[in-house]
């Protein structure tokens, strides 16, 4: 493939973008200002028909600069890992080891950027969404599973592995609360008690389906507020995003925020004051776009052009 990077200059080159989910696959082509050129979704079935659809996506891609990649997880983000750009644990049939990045990498020919779903969102936000202006933020999304990103200074951060906040343990008051949890690893960490197929089991109905006096959000307010309150305290971010489905419920914001107002207990500026509140937890700012956004930025930065 040949790369026309240094003809066409870098505001119109060709980026790809995927944001690999567990039920669907978004591939795109676009800028390195966030305009998408196309776009497919491809649904997430067997790994090998799967992969061969992304392949196809962008055979007709003649001058793409690079492409990055945000997925579902567990996966190996460390460049220097040899299995980096493998899914890795997954419960997903078929997809453990899986190499997703190589074939990708191979076909385009062009540097491939691998990183989570939730980091590549939390960097979406950070250049074009909730979070522009801040130099570090958390994304948090709470839907069939729930699943954070961080980002500072521009760059999505990860370590040993990437970060696993949605399986953050929680305090429970098991008097209030007797639900077991969904989670097959923990029980009750935090996606087993808050994530959307945890409110549906113990509620006996989908979570879109429950009124906002339903007991079901007492209790959603109390574990998500422990976490942006940990979340706080831990990583001190300049702004925390929480998106995904069940925080289309908008009524949760104030009462997380109410809440862990309450829980801070008048510790430390600037959160021990209320009003902080309002413009540190967030919705995104991009809806449901947050991931190729980012996915996007991932591809930019490996094509050197941020
Ligand atoms: P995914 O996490 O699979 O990418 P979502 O973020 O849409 O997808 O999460 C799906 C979960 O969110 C489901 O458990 C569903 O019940 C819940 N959900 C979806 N829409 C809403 C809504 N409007 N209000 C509350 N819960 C919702
Ligand atoms: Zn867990």
């Amino acid at each position: 493939m040949v790369n026309t990077l240094d003809m066409s200059g870098s505001a119109t080159a060709r980026l790809g973008a995927i944001e690999a989910g567990g039920t669907k696959i978004i591939c795109a082509v676009g800028t390195v200002d966030g305009a998408i050129l196309r776009r497919e979704r491809i649904s997430t079935g067997d790994p090998a028909v799967t992969i061969a659809h992304i392949v196809e996506f962008f055979a007709s891609e003649q001058d793409l600069a690079a492409v990055g990649i945000g997925t579902f997880a567990p996966a190996d983000v460390s460049p220097d890992s040899p299995t980096y750009g493998h899914i890795t644990d997954t419960p997903k049939p078929g997809w453990r080891n899986v190499d997703l990045r190589g074939p990708i990498a191979r076909a385009t020919g062009v540097p491939v950027a691998f990183d989570t779903d939730v980091n590549a969102a939390a960097l979406g936000e950070a250049i074009g969404g909730a979070g522009i202006g801040c130099s570090s933020l958390v994304y948090i999304t709470v839907g069939t599973g729930i699943g954070g990103g961080i980002v500072v200074d521009g760059q999505t951060v990860n370590g040993m592995m990437h970060p696993e906040i949605g399986h953050t343990l929680i305090a429970i008051d098991t008097d209030r609360d007797r639900y077991r949890g969904h989670c097959p690893y923990h029980g009750r960490c935090l996606e087993g008690m808050a994530a959307g197929p945890a409110i549906a089991e113990r509620w006996g109905a989908a979570a879109e389906q429950l009124p906002p006096d339903h007991p079901a959000w007492e209790l959603e307010t109390e574990y998500l507020a422990q976490l942006v309150v940990n979340l706080a305290l831990t990583l001190a971010p300049h702004r925390v995003i929480l998106g995904g489905g069940v925080m289309q419920q908008r009524f949760l914001f104030p009462l997380i925020r109410d809440r862990g107002h309450r829980l801070l207990a008048g510790y430390v500026r600037p959160l021990s004051e209320r009003s902080a509140w309002d413009a540190w937890l967030v919705p995104p700012g991009l809806g449901n776009n947050s991931g190729v956004r980012g996915a996007l930025a991932l591809a930019a930065g490996a094509a050197g052009l941020r």
